[in-house]
């Protein structure tokens, strides 16, 4: 079941986006006991498969994040980790990566008064983070690129990024979280456009057309309500409640599939070029490592 749905995927944007792994594995001297097409699944490979996931990887992997919430009254719980699933997957398909599992173990207390919100502990959310990173590491994967899907993360990860340097890793963990182009492509129809509206709905017309409801966009209101009075720059964490309490914002009812399909390509075109820089990168360990060895002696750290 889960293999045809995920075959149907990679079928829709097929003709958009070329795949070159099968062409190019055939070089000359290569072990006979090498695949000709690696997985990027994680989960996918064998053993000794990953081994060389991990070296053709350049030990890049990476971690797309996702979440279990609401999303309107006709997008599925898990848009986001389906979502930035579908683009981190063809991103690796163009540029190899070795992709982690579903991962939906972030930061989501806004949402817990709808049905079927997974909303883990701040605590949980840090350690189980931390200690899949870890273990990603000791896999080889001395490369991690986080992809978040998921707009209530974008505090959590900068701060989990930030919490890197509190001691020495042997890794370097690098967060990518541009999930939509700010120009071009067909134009927008909708000024509010934050949760389920125009840009998801659209997106998910096109990583997963079966589970979008467009007849139902309509049948709550995902308008800014206002509800809270107080100047800019005080902030609660209610905010977003006060002003979106049905947890939609915007009108998914507007998507189209072209828009989608724009939105969609641009992201996975992010995550590649992402990717090839993470490979490319050769200060960011060194830097670290500097700056640990430094950090166990501060009073021996002399201005550069
Ligand atoms: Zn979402």
């Amino acid at each position: 079941m889960i293999i045809r749905a995920r075959r149907k995927q990679f079928h829709v944007l097929s003709f958009l986006l070329p795949f070159s792994l099968l062409a190019t594995h055939f070089v000359q001297g290569q072990a006979a006991s090498s695949p000709a097409h690696l997985s990027v699944h994680w989960e996918e490979l064998t053993a000794a498969d990953f081994r060389e996931g991990i070296h053709r990887s350049q030990g890049t992997c990476l971690l797309p994040f996702g979440i279990l919430e609401k999303h309107g009254p006709h997008l599925p719980l898990g848009t986001d980790l389906l979502d930035v699933r579908y683009a981190a997957l063809h991103a690796a398909e163009q540029e190899y990566a070795v992709v982690f599992p579903e991962y939906y173990f972030g930061q989501i207390a806004e949402a817990r008064h709808e049905p079927g919100t997974m909303a883990y502990s701040r605590e949980m959310q840090l350690a189980l983070l931390q200690e899949t990173t870890n273990e990603m590491a000791r896999n080889g994967c001395k490369k991690i690129l986080i992809v978040n899907g998921h707009g209530g993360n974008e505090s959590l990860l900068p701060f989990f990024g930030q919490t890197q340097l509190d001691k020495p890793h042997d890794y370097v963990v690098y967060i990518f979280d541009e999930r939509s182009p700010d120009h071009g492509g067909p134009p927008k129809k909708s000024k509010i456009d934050m949760h389920a509206g125009e840009s998801e709905t659209a997106k998910m017309m096109v990583s997963r057309p079966d589970t979008v409801h467009l007849d139902r966009a309509t049948s709550e209101s995902g308008a800014d309500q206002h509800r809270q009075n107080l100047p800019e720059g005080v902030y609660t964490g209610i905010w977003w409640y006060a002003r979106f309490p049905n947890h939609y914002s915007g009108d998914g009812s507007l998507a189209t599939r072209e828009f989608g399909q724009f939105r969609m390509i641009a992201w996975i075109d992010g995550i590649v070029k992402a990717t090839r820089a993470v490979k490319a990168d050769r200060e960011s360990l060194r830097l670290q490592n500097e700056f640990f060895e430094k950090a166990a002696h501060p009073l021996e750290t002399r201005p550069e």
